[in-house]
């Protein structure tokens, strides 16, 4: 088993999509970035290829490449697990932690699950998300920016036989 741990930060915009975990939320700001922002899918893709040691997100879709200009995460969440497979390794569980002051999260938690769950072939009871607030404290807690934690346990595939 490998574990990987992730993190990423954005700044919020008025006028950028809110897109998180694939599912683009009714809202006048969102994250600003170079692809869609979605910050906590970049985070659960720094988990993924941190428990490998096969470097980050921006080593494999740097933001200065034009092919990942508004790119979709999930595509690029999709890219990286198959990275992690051909390693070996296929994922155990994910927990990731949103953070940020608004809009409310609650009534979208279920539909990001399942969009992880579809993109990464396993059960939605193995990818846990979780949104909070920093009680209005720091880059969170105003409004300027939006940040993720996601940790990943990976378990090797195909070498039963070594255990
Ligand atoms: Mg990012």
């Amino acid at each position: 088993m490998r574990v990987g741990l992730g993190y990423d930060v954005h700044k919020l915009k008025t006028g950028r999509k809110c897109i998180l975990c694939g599912v683009e939320i009714p809202n006048d700001f969102g994250p600003d970035g170079h692809s869609d922002a979605d910050v906590p899918i970049h985070a659960l893709i720094d988990a993924l290829l941190g428990a490998v040691a096969l470097g980050d997100i921006g080593k494999h879709f740097p933001d200065t490449d034009s092919r990942w200009k508004d790119a979709n995460s999930i595509e690029l969440l999709e890219k990286a697990y198959t990275l992690v497979k051909s390693f070996g390794y296929s994922l155990g569980n994910a927990d990731i932690t949103i953070v940020l002051e608004a809009p409310r999260l609650s009534g979208y938690i279920e539909l990001m699950r399942s969009n992880i769950a579809l993109v990464m072939n396993t059960e939605v009871d193995n990818i846990s998300i979780k949104a909070t607030t920093e009680e209005k404290l720091g880059f969170t807690g105003d409004g300027s920016g939006i940040s993720a934690t996601a940790i990943v346990l990976l378990n090797a595939v195909g070498n039963l036989q070594k255990s």
